[in-house]
């Protein structure tokens, strides 16, 4: 973390000569791209039909060591009134464009929550947007973000990776979403005295579905919307959290800035 943002005075320095070496390496290293981005809907009508009731059910059927169900009826009461809360809203979340907020009203208090020095922010990255010839392989839980590796200094992960402050920060290279849930639990219950915050990456549809989990936890953070080839049907999201992912997913551009922005504040926030 930090490697490349630590070698330069200023934010502006080093994400200059990250995107030069960028632009040389897609020439010398080219890697697959997705051409044209597909204009497909974030969730297929279909799908949409009894969403909360799916992703209850997905939750529930994979969940093999019991973690959710544990964590659940850890506090019954407290849970189950935060669940029906989320349940009675429209949707889990305020949306503003790719950005989907959770237990915030926009970036603003986002922003406040990221400057607070008793917060930690937990980062992930969904693994569909691993470029495809990623050292660490794409349905992994690692990142290498090797700073000499041809791939990682064109990957938009690497880049993130290497401008994040290390202090109170966790990067997560995500698989399922049981590993991101179980990491955020974890946190919330490892770190008493700080708040836990989130930016995580994801398709709509898993934007969606698991947004009234995160309202249960209480835990306020950020999800980001990918787009590409993204999962828009139950099919394709459950062979994608098995591993089975044949196409590309991608953070739009103005959303990258956004993102990075993010980081940016955090990290001049000097917690
Ligand atoms: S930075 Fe991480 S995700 Fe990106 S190519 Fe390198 S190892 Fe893979």
């Amino acid at each position: 973390m930090s490697a490349h943002w630590d070698k330069h005075n200023t934010w502006e320095d080093a994400e200059k000569s990250w995107d030069v070496r960028s632009s040389e390496l897609e020439q010398s290293h080219p890697i697959r791209q997705l051409v044209k981005i597909p204009k497909l809907p974030g969730i297929r009508p279909k799908t949409k039909k009894h969403l909360r009731w799916k992703a209850m059910n997905y939750l529930a059927k994979y969940d093999e060591e019991k973690f959710f169900i544990k964590y659940f009826f850890s506090n019954p009461i407290k849970h189950g009134f935060n669940l029906i809360r989320s349940y009675l809203t429209p949707l889990p979340f305020t949306r503003d464009d790719d950005f989907f907020f959770y237990g915030l009203k926009n970036e603003q208090e986002f922003r406040d929550m990221l400057a607070k020095k008793n917060s930690k922010l937990v980062i992930g990255f969904s693994y569909c947007h691993k470029p495809f010839e990623c050292p660490s392989g794409r349905f992994t839980q690692e990142c290498a973000h090797e700073t000499d590796n041809p791939v990682c200094g064109q990957c938009f992960i690497g880049k993130c990776v290497h401008s994040l402050p290390t202090k109170q920060v966790l990067p997560v290279f995500i698989t399922t979403v049981h590993q991101i849930g179980e990491v955020i639990v974890k946190e919330v219950k490892k770190h008493p005295k700080l708040e836990i915050t989130y930016i995580i990456t994801a398709c709509e549809m898993t934007l969606q579905m698991f947004g009234d989990w995160a309202n249960m936890m209480n835990v306020r953070g950020l999800g980001v919307r990918l787009d590409g080839q993204i999962c828009n049907t139950m099919k394709a999201f459950v062979a994608s959290e098995h591993g089975i992912k044949p196409g590309m997913a991608v953070v739009l551009d103005n959303t990258k800035t956004r993102i990075l922005d993010l980081i940016k504040f955090r990290r001049e926030a000097n917690i």
